[in-house]
C-alpha cells in the first residue's frame, strides 16, 4: 500500500520508515538532502518555514529540481491558521507553483485556513496537477478542487467520529481523487485504519479503496 505522504525522515518516523512506500516530501533546504535517500521525494518549502528561506533558497530549489527528478513540487502552500507573514507566504506559493508550470510536475499543496486563496490561484492554471494534502476545507472547496483535477489526501482526522464535516467529504468525494497518507504520524498501522475507515464510510470493500487510492498514487506521481 503507498503512503502517498509521509515525512520518513523525520526523527520521530523511523521506526516505520524501513518497509514504507511513500512520497516523502520536503520541508525546506533543512531536508532538501535526506529526502533523498527515498525512492519517491519531492523538493519544496512548507509555508511554515518561509521565514528561513529566501530569494537564494528559491534559486537553490530550482537548481535541485532541474538535477534531482523529484516526483513533485512541495511541500509548499499557504497556512492562514498561524501567525506568518501572508505576503511573503504568497510570495514563496507562487514561486513554487511557477516551479511546478516550468518543469511539469505536480504539486503536493498544504492548505490551512487558506483553502480558497489556494483555489483561486490555481483556476488560473488548468495545467497544473497534484493534491491538497490532509484536507481540511468544505465540501464545496472539495468538489471545486475535485473538478479542477486535484486529488484529496485524507489521514487519521477521519477516523475521529466528531470530524462529522469531513467524513462527509471523504463519504462523497469520488473514490478517483482520494489519496491515503500519514503525515507525521509514527505508528505503522495508521495506513490500513484510515483505508479501512473511507472504505466504511462508503460502504465498499477494502480491497476497492486500497486498489483505487494506490493507482490514484502511482498516476498522479507517475511512479514506476
Ligand atoms: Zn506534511
Amino acid at each position: 500500500m503507498i503512503n502517498s505522504h509521509a515525512h520518513l525522515d523525520f526523527t520521530s518516523m523511523n521506526a516505520i520508515a524501513q518497509n514504507a512506500v511513500a512520497i516523502v516530501p520536503s520541508i525546506g533546504n533543512q531536508n532538501w538532502t535526506e529526502v533523498q535517500m527515498y525512492p519517491y521525494f519531492s523538493f519544496g518549502i512548507h509555508p511554515w518555514m518561509v521565514e528561513s528561506h529566501s530569494q537564494q533558497d528559491l534559486d537553490h530549489l530550482e537548481y535541485l529540481i532541474k538535477c534531482n527528478n523529484p516526483i513533485a513540487i512541495g511541500e509548499c502552500g499557504l497556512d492562514f491558521h498561524k501567525t506568518i507573514d501572508r505576503d511573503r507566504q504568497m510570495y514563496f506559493f507562487n514561486a513554487q507553483v511557477q516551479l511546478a508550470l516550468t518543469y511539469n510536475l505536480p504539486l503536493i499543496l498544504h492548505a490551512v485556513k487558506a483553502t480558497e486563496e489556494i483555489i483561486l490561484t490555481l483556476k488560473k492554471h488548468p495545467q497544473l496537477s497534484g493534491e491538497i494534502h490532509g484536507f481540511s476545507g468544505s465540501n464545496s472547496q472539495a468538489q471545486q478542487l475535485v473538478s479542477l483535477g486535484f486529488y484529496l489526501g485524507f489521514g487519521m482526522q477521519i477516523i475521529n467520529q466528531q470530524s462529522s464535516k469531513l467524513r462527509q467529504i471523504v463519504k462523497h468525494c469520488p473514490l478517483e481523487f482520494i489519496l491515503i497518507e500519514t503525515d507525521d504520524h509514527p505508528n505503522p498501522d495508521d495506513l490500513q485504519q484510515v483505508a479501512a475507515e473511507i472504505a466504511l464510510l462508503k460502504q465498499i470493500s477494502l480491497d476497492t479503496v486500497i486498489t483505487q487510492c494506490d493507482n490514484n498514487a502511482i498516476s498522479l506521481f507517475k511512479l514506476t
